[in-house]
């Protein structure tokens, strides 16, 4: 990715530019990752800054729950690639510790119009209930996914697309995915093209697109803009992932422990409970007022780094905008993406013990469609472990199955969770810790996100992001909807040093 800057140099070039610079005093909004670190980062250079934060924890988007017995599972970000040097750069700065992030085990099942099968044997069992071509059946059933153990092989149709796509592309143009436009005409063509048009465009029978959407889970995505799919291929977004031990929810903890210079921490500039409801850019500042247990009132700064996001922001009054239509634009129509995760809380890791299943998702085409096993015990295999108390993620799901699941009651989207994964592990319900058997979020319903992350449609990409990414005078804005690595910690990190920048370098 030529376009990429990598962290460290972003971080010299910001220094280099802050130097000689008087403080200045800078009101951040929302306590994520993205205002995480551009609040550390400016406070790192000596700037005064305070961080207000309408809910009562840190993290936003990152959300490990943990249960009473101390066990954990992830309600938000849950995996990092390989190739997010943005995320890694904290990870390592705080001292966490990564570990195999299992994505794809051949142990795991698969359970699509109505035949169930091990991950291991879906090309054969699966693959033959659909109409495909020749080449369509040998590409699923080729070895090469199995040597390297990534996939089923059931999404190597959808894989075959997309690096035929890329192929077409000039590395330039590449390059321009990751920056602020504008796109070549091919890009600006792509852009226009939803996921499932392109894929119609290329499969040779109605029935490898089926098998397409099941396989990846990606009808869900089917009216998403092509090129976040080529983009994330670019990225790399699915290889070499790891966790951090001990949950994701370290992450932010530990950053908002970090001392600062002036030996105080992130942590003792944060007000929780401070709901901002209205942004008013005027001749004396910026004028930020909140709601603090129902009471009004305000603060007044002469800069605000703005990181709700715009799926919040909606509903939030902003006036001064110093005519930017751009993030108007983009605050009303960017695309959001939902998403729902259902965690369940076993008094046994029966699959470890019972069935040898050590990480990894079973897939489904039930309402259910993901369900992850923890990673933590994949490399040892430890059979004390493995009788002891685990969190399966029973179901994770995007979109409009996100948003039926949503509807339910956390009580009845445990339940109907709990009957779909008895398809294939029919005797859950002898494990369930019945204290607290399941906790889900349904993100279009939590108050603060609105959304589980920006995904843009057809035309999004070239419409809000060049625009939307610029302040508006003295009011600056990131968070992940702002950068190139939509729906990732990485994309939250990378708006905050451009932000943090920004800053540094504003009158
Ligand atoms: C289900 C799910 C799975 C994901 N999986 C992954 C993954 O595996 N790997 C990965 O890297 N990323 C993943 N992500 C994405 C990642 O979590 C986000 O991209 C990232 O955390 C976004 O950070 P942010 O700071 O931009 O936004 P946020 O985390 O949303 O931070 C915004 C903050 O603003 C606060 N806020 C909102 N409204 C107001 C208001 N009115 N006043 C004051 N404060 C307010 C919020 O409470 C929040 O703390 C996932 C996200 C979800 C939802």
């Amino acid at each position: 990715m030529e376009d990429h800057t990598p962290i460290e140099q972003q971080l010299d070039q910001i220094q280099r530019e802050d130097k000689n610079r008087p403080c200045k005093e800078i009101l951040v909004l929302g306590a994520g990752m993205a205002g995480l670190a551009a609040g550390y980062e400016l406070a790192q250079l000596g700037h005064q800054v305070k961080i207000i934060e309408a809910s009562g924890r840190l993290g936003g988007r990152v959300w490990t729950h943990r249960f009473e017995n101390g066990q954990y599972g992830e309600l938000g970000a849950m995996r990092i690639p390989g190739s997010h040097d943005y995320t890694r750069h904290y990870v390592s700065q705080l001292k966490l510790r990564l570990r195999s992030f299992i994505n794809f085990n051949p142990k795991t099942y698969r359970d699509f119009e109505g035949t169930l099968c091990r991950a291991e044997d879906a090309p054969k069992e699966i693959g033959s209930l659909f109409n495909l071509s020749g080449d369509d059946r040998k590409a699923i059933q080729s070895d090469d996914c199995k040597a390297i153990q990534s996939s089923d092989g059931l999404d190597a149709i959808y894989l075959r697309i997309i690096k035929i796509v890329l192929s077409n592309l000039e590395d330039s143009e590449k390059s321009q995915l990751f920056g602020h436009g504008p796109f070549s005409d091919r890009l600006t063509r792509l852009d226009r093209q939803s996921l499932l048009h392109t894929l119609r465009q290329y499969a040779e029978t109605a029935d490898a697109v089926r098998l397409m959407g099941k396989a990846t889970v990606l009808d869900d995505y089917w009216q998403r803009s092509t090129l976040l799919f080529i983009r994330e291929e670019i990225d790399k977004a699915f290889t070499d992932l790891e966790e951090i031990e001990g949950g994701m929810g370290c992450l932010p903890e530990k950053l908002a422990d970090a001392s600062l210079p002036d030996g105080t921490t992130l942590r003792d500039h944060i007000a929780f409970s401070q709901e901002v409801y209205s942004i008013a850019q005027g001749s004396e500042g910026i004028t930020v007022a909140f709601k603090e247990n129902g009471k009004l009132d305000s603060v007044t700064s002469p800069y605000v780094l703005c990181t709700i996001p715009f799926s919040v922001l909606r509903r939030i009054k902003l006036q001064g905008l110093c005519g930017s239509k751009r993030i108007q634009d983009a605050i009303q129509g960017l695309g959001y993406q939902s998403a729902t995760k259902v965690l369940v809380n076993c008094k046994q890791r029966f699959w470890e013990s019972k069935e040898e299943i050590y990480g990894g998702a079973s897939l489904s085409d039930s309402i259910a469609r993901m369900t992850f096993y923890p990673s933590d015990n994949a490399e040892k295999k430890d059979q004390s472990i493995s009788e002891k108390p685990g969190v399966l993620l029973g179901s994770y799901t995007w979109g409009a199955t996100a948003r039926r699941l949503g509807v339910l009651s956390q009580e009845a989207r445990g339940q109907l969770v709990i009957e779909q994964i008895k398809r294939f592990h029919p005797d859950i319900k002898d494990y369930l810790d019945l204290d607290q058997p399941y906790v889900s979020m349904a993100w279009d319903q939590n108050r603060y996100a609105a959304g589980a992350f920006s995904s843009s449609y057809p035309q999004d990409l070239q419409m809000f992001f060049p625009g939307a990414s610029q302040p508006a005078g003295r009011l600056f804005f990131a968070g992940e909807h702002l950068s190139p690595y939509p729906t990732w910690i990485q994309g939250g990190l990378w708006s905050a040093l451009q932000a943090v920048m920004q800053i540094v370098v504003a009158c």
